[in-house]
């Protein structure tokens, strides 16, 4: 098994992530977040919410509708645009991005922005075989779009065709106004979004790297015109200082600038974060500076002004907008990965999660030595835990079992109650990484945690 397999396996196997609609065989690339999976995800938001929002004087949040009307996909290029290159191979039928089968033949060749002939191109020249069978007899490309389309309406008739957003920026920019007024903000702010978004890629997959439902985190930050690179560069810093703070290895980040002749239509720099997933670097989380594009398409198409008057100038303009866009799976992928650990200690391998306390989703682990002896003293200390710490109990098997099993989830400190609790007030402070253990009075043990996990 490699490192990947081992990782996906570990995820599965503690609770983290399950198949989608597994009793029924699975549907293909959808995932469910078991219990310590849903508390990771949680975490991680919650981080992300604290750094970008919470801690910023000029960041609000907003939660936009899912469902948009249809216009704002035709207004934002969607419709149009929103699509990925597909292409067949005529021998074994299996589907592929036909920009991904450039990628994957390491030509040192970025199809990234190409058209589908310039594409086409490059494939027949390079004889690219499939992935799959090895021959090289491809369709021509068709472009696919990626949104999910669904009927909003109780008849067929009356039904209207709508959308599943794809990202959810565009309902940020369609309550730009909104939130400018009821909020008294002056640009430059931003406006800060969690929320599902829906993508029907044609080559998911690498667990939940690559799926058709998934969580972002997005902010368009909101400022005026000439100053964008300036701001561009902020959340660069950002974004680097977020991820490293979260326990990620610097050398496993890096930027990925795009070239002036490579970006899309509506920006004028972009970069991605990427990654080094257990495959390579891959994107994590992409940075664009959207200039008013996004606006002046709403305006055009609702009709509704969606300018901004500076307050001490009298000028009037459209702000220019730039966009940090975070995809939550990949993060938690990215974090898993950083932080699984197989040790080995003699004949034996610890499973070892060395996440973060701050991501931890258990930080405490409260076991009585001996159930009939120190059960009562423990499930108390139990109880005064829950609300300050995430905290969990376990009062089943050979202590050192249970020791290994919050090893391997994650929990960075187990307490042990013992005779020595029972007739001096200690516990036994035991720690995740390097297995040292400490002898705590009780009525410091508050104290003590808060300063270990700080
Ligand atoms: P990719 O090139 O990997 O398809 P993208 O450039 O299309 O990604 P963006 O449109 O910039 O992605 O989306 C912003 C972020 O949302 C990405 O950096 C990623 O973290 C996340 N994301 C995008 N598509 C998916 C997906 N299908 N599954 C999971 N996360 C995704």
């Amino acid at each position: 098994m490699n490192r990947f397999e081992a990782l996906v396996n570990y995820a599965k196997t503690y609770g983290f992530v399950y198949q989608g609609s597994e009793i029924y065989g699975g549907l293909s690339n959808t995932w469910d977040f078991g219990p310590l999976g849903v508390t990771l995800k949680k975490l991680i938001k919650d981080a992300w919410w604290f750094e970008f929002v919470e801690k910023d004087p000029q960041m609000v949040g907003l939660d936009s509708a899912i469902l948009m009307h249809p216009k704002v996909w035709e207004a934002s290029g969607h419709v149009g645009g929103f699509s990925d290159p597909l292409i067949d191979c005529k021998s074994c039928k299996t589907r592929h991005r036909a920009d991904h089968l450039i990628a994957q033949a390491n030509l040192g060749l970025d199809a990234d922005g190409l058209s589908n002939e310039a594409i086409e191109k490059i494939i027949k020249d390079h004889a690219i075989k499939c992935p799959k069978c090895g021959k090289s007899d491809f369709t021509s490309i068709r472009s696919f779009n990626l949104m999910f389309k669904t009927a909003l309406g109780v008849t067929e008739e009356s039904a209207q065709d709508i959308y599943l957003r794809p990202e959810t920026a565009q309902g940020i920019f369609l309550n730009f106004k909104n939130v400018q007024r009821t909020s008294r903000l002056k640009v430059p702010f931003g406006i800060a979004q969690i929320g599902k978004s829906f993508r029907n890629e044609i080559t998911p997959g690498n667990f939940i790297f690559r799926t058709r439902e998934f969580e972002q985190c997005e902010i368009e930050f909101f400022c005026a015109p000439g100053t964008e690179k300036e701001w561009f560069n902020t959340y660069k810093a950002k974004m680097a200082a977020f991820l490293e703070g979260l326990g990620i290895t610097k050398d496993h980040l890096k930027f990925h600038d795009h070239p002036a002749e490579k970006l899309s239509h509506y920006s004028n720099m972009t970069t991605d974060v990427e990654y080094l997933f257990p495959w390579g670097f891959d994107e994590l989380w992409g940075l664009a500076s959207r200039t008013d594009f996004d606006l002046k398409q709403h305006q055009t198409y609702s009709g509704e002004t969606l300018d901004y008057i500076d307050p001490l100038t009298n000028e009037r303009y459209i702000p220019y907008v730039v966009e940090p866009s975070l995809g939550v799976e990949r993060l938690f992928l990215a974090l898993l990965n950083e932080a699984y650990e197989e040790e080995v200690i003699g004949e034996e391998t610890r499973t070892l999660l060395k996440i973060s306390p701050k991501l931890a989703p258990y930080q405490v682990a409260v076991f009585p030595l001996i159930k009939k002896r120190h059960q009562d003293l423990s499930d108390q200390l139990f109880a005064s835990l829950l609300g300050t710490f995430r905290v969990t109990k376990d009062d089943a098997g050979a202590i050192g079992r249970r020791y290994r099993r919050q090893d391997a989830i994650g929990t960075p400190v187990c307490i042990t109650i013992d005779d020595e609790s029972l007739d001096h007030q200690t516990v036994t402070l035991r720690d995740r990484d390097t297995m040292e253990q400490v002898s705590v009075p009780i009525n410091e043990l508050v104290k003590t945690l808060h300063e270990r996990f700080k």
